[in-house]
Parts: C-alpha cells; structure tokens; sequence
C-alpha cells in the first residue's frame, strides 16, 4: 500500500494534534470515555446501529470515542487509511491472522520473529490448519517456491528480535508482487514494525499492505500500558475489526488516553533512543568483555547499508553478546544499577533481558540456531537517560565478569 492519507503535516505535529486543527473547538487533550456502554436519546437510536448506522455509539467492545480519536491519530501518523487498537500487541497480531486466514490457507513467515508471534505461528495455527512456512531472509528469492495459492499472509520483521538483522524490504515486496502476478491473486504483506516505529521505517512507502506493532512499546514508551495496533486499508481494517468483536481483545479507553498521551512526545522520545542506542553501541564495541555488538546503525553491523537505505534512523533496540555465556550475561544483568532487568521494550527507562531466558524461551536448540540467539546474549532496550549513566553502569557491570 502506498502513502495515501499522510497528513502532509510532520510526525510531531500529527501526533500532537491529530485530525483537531484550525477550527477545531473543544478539549484541547481527548477525554477519557470511561464507559462500556451508551445512552441512547430513544429507541431510534438503536434502530439506526441495527439498520448499520456506524455513528452510533452503543457498546465499548464495538467502539470508544477515546479509542476511535487514538486509532485515527495513529493512521494519521502511520500514513494509512485506518487502525484498529487492542488491548495487546498479541491481540493486534492473532486478531488480524485470524480475520485473514482460514482453515487450508499458509503464510509464508521469516523465523525470527518475537518469541510471542513465533509460538502462535507454531503452536496454535496448526490448531486451526493454518500451516506456516519459514523464509530465510538471507535467501530472500526462496519466497517464490514457499508461495502457493493457498498462500494469504507474508509476514515478517525488521529489525529482528533479538538479533537485529534486517529483512530487504524493497526486495520482500517485489517478490510478492512478482508471485501475485504468477497466481493471478494477491498476498497480503504484513510487517511488526515495532522495533522500528514510523519514525525509522516508513513500511507503506515500500508497498507493504499492513502495518503491526505492539503499542505497548515505543508508542507507549513509559512501561505502563499494554496495547497493539494495526494499520492498512479501510476495507481490512473493518474485517479485523468485525472479528475483534468476536475474539474481544478490546482496547480500554484508560490505556487508549494514556497511549495518546504518549503519542506526543513519540518523536522526540524514539529521536533520543535512537541518539542514546548509537553512542551505547559505539562503547560496548570497544569493550574487551564484549565479543560482539549487534546494532545497525554500526558499521561492522554485516547489513549496515541496507539499514542505511530502508531506515532513517536505526532504532534504540541494542543487542550485546558477552565472553563467558549465559552464566556472564547474568552476572552482567544482575549488576546494572541504572539499566532495569526486566523484560519488554522501547521505554523511557533502559531495560535488559537475556534471550533465552525472555523472547526465547521454549525454543530448541535448532530453533535458536536459526533464530540467531546465543546463550551470551542481552537485548538492551535503551532508554533516554544520560548516556554518560549509561555507558558507565554497563562498563562497571562489564568488570564483574
Ligand atoms: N511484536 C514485537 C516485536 C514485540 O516485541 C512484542 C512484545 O514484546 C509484541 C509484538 C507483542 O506485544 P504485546 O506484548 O503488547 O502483546
């Protein structure tokens, strides 16, 4: 899909803003639509919802004014014709799949994806005979022998968890295309955009269809709410939205003001990320305890040009692997004094977790393989502290090991 309903106005201004510019008379912050349920005038009102009336509120499942004002804001910024909000990334996620898929369809889906959306892809899709096929990114041209007709869904990440390998984007989508010329039908390309955001990949530009992310993260940004979104066509988003009836992974109207709170310093907190993950990087690398630092804004990162060409800032997700293994990682995570040893991502505050203890866990040894992820390994979230904090609390947790 490409761009079609950007604002022409900037990130920050559509985040802060919304669609309430000019002559826009009322709150100037959303107000919070705490109910689940609405009055109606007279029983007219009600005839109108069952005769398919949209604009009739009746019944918070179905629709919030709180939570509508967040899912246009996020379109708005996201470049799409609509969203749809839920109550998690995973209830984003499983939500859309499902409204997609049915009973003899396949996805074609890179491996490396967050351990949640992988175990879904494993363990429960098979349940309903959805079967997923694995494309391995680095043989991307291998996406024209897993496609069928059966084909729905080609669903992947960039940058991945943990490892922060990019998927070609660009190169993703022409061979999708390429197939839906082949088949005469076309295959939805969904990206989890999370790690990301719009402000360092701007997913519809290279003709993705729909766009994921789990707005508990960066969107959110302060570790205190859950969320997921889903961004593309207004006749796809009003099919996922049909069936989030059914599956009821609602958003709530509190987590949705929160999340619009958010969204107005979204630019500038990720801005700062990016800048604080940059310098982190360039630190760690020197560091003698440190044997590898994945991070695609450096150099030595092996993909550093195509992060170069498909992003316009290269996130705040690093990714360290030290000497001595999982014993060292721990001892490193158990030290942090600024940095918080918990799990999850893309707040104020700098988070670290060991892989195969967090996203990876239930993973055999051939899926880890082939996911990238190391025993050594800790997934630095970093936040937007002094990075003089930062660098120093890593090196005096480093001298533990
Ligand atoms: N996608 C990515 C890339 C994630 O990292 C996560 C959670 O960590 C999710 C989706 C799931 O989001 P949530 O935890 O909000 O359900």
């Amino acid at each position: 899909m490409k761009r079609t309903k950007r604002s022409k106005l900037s990130l920050a201004t559509t985040a802060i803003h919304g669609k309430h510019l000019h002559a826009f008379k009322g709150p100037v912050n959303t107000p919070i639509y705490q109910t689940s349920t609405y009055r109606f005038q007279n029983s007219k009102d009600a005839i109108r919802f069952a005769h398919g009336d949209p604009s009739v509120y009746v019944y918070t499942r179905y629709h919030n004014p709180t939570v509508n004002e967040v899912e246009d804001r996020i379109a708005l910024m996201e470049g799409g014709d609509a969203a749809a909000l839920f109550a998690s990334g995973m209830a984003a996620i499983s939500t859309t799949i499902l409204s997609m898929c049915r009973a003899g369809d396949e996805i074609v889906s890179t491996p490396a994806l967050y351990g949640g959306s992988y175990r879904f892809f494993r363990d429960t899709l098979p349940g309903y005979s959805i079967a997923v096929k694995h494309l391995d990114p680095v043989s991307l041209d291998d996406l024209l022998y897993l496609i069928t007709p059966k084909t729905k869904v080609v669903y992947f990440e960039t940058p991945t968890n943990p490892t922060l390998r990019l998927v070609d984007i660009d190169r993703l989508v022409r061979l999708t295309r390429r197939a839906e010329k082949e088949f005469h039908r076309k295959f939805t390309v969904i990206i989890d955009n999370t790690f990301a955001t719009i402000v360092n990949q701007d997913p519809f530009k290279h003709g993705i269809d729909v766009i994921l992310e789990s707005t508990t993260k960066y969107l959110g940004g302060h570790a205190d709410i859950m969320g997921g979104v889903v961004v593309g066509k207004r006749a796809m988003i009003d099919r996922v939205k049909g069936l989030a009836k059914h599956l009821g992974g609602c958003a709530d109207p509190f987590a949705a003001f929160l999340l619009n709170r958010s969204l107005k310093t979204f630019e500038l907190r990720v801005r700062k990320q990016n800048e604080n993950a940059m310098a982190l990087a360039r630190a760690l690398e020197k560091h003698p305890k440190v044997l590898r630092v994945l991070y695609p804004g450096l150099p030595s990162h092996p993909q550093h040009k195509l992060a170069k060409k498909q992003m316009s800032g290269f996130g705040g997700m690093v990714t360290i692997e030290v000497k001595g293994g999982v014993k060292a990682a721990v001892n490193v995570c158990d030290n942090l004094k600024v940095a918080i040893n918990a799990m999850s991502l893309g707040g104020v505050e700098t988070l670290v977790s060991i892989p195969v203890y967090s996203s990876h866990i239930n993973m055999n040894s051939n899926e880890l393989k082939s996911h990238g992820v190391t025993p050594g390994m800790i997934r630095i979230s970093v936040g937007i502290e002094g990075v003089e904090d930062l660098v120093r609390d890593f090196q005096q947790a480093l001298r533990k090991i």
